[in-house]
């Protein structure tokens, strides 16, 4: 068995496990959180707020205009990554622009983004 000095050793633990767990909170949500994110956000699909959203029938991401029917709801920062259903975070896209940053790493997306936009 190797003797650790406990000086040292049980602060970084300590200071790794703290930080693991700010990271987690913050960063990260349950499954339960993400299913009643998700039903938040079915709700707001509903609301006059998100109508209004879509009117312009317009592609947060690609801005082309595809017409309301066409646009899909999308957590700016994905639900995986610690986003929330809230107003701030949902977007109207389009479902090109929605299925391929689903299939993409947000660094690729966000070089996906400045291509289609220069
Ligand atoms: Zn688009």
């Amino acid at each position: 068995m190797s003797f650790v000095s406990p000086g040292i050793y049980p602060q970084y633990i300590w200071g790794y496990k703290f930080l693991t767990e700010a990271i987690n909170f913050f960063c990260t949500l349950s499954e339960e959180e993400i299913s009643l994110e998700r039903s938040k956000a079915r709700k707001l699909r509903k609301t006059r707020w998100w109508r209004r959203k879509c009117a312009s029938g317009k592609c947060h991401y690609c801005g082309r205009t595809v017409g309301a029917g066409n646009l899909t709801m999308d957590h700016m920062v994905p639900l995986a990554r610690g986003g929330r259903s809230t107003r701030s975070n949902l977007v109207p896209a389009c479902k090109e622009c929605n299925s391929s940053k689903q299939a993409k790493l947000a660094f690729e997306w966000e070089d996906y983004l400045s291509r289609n936009s220069s």
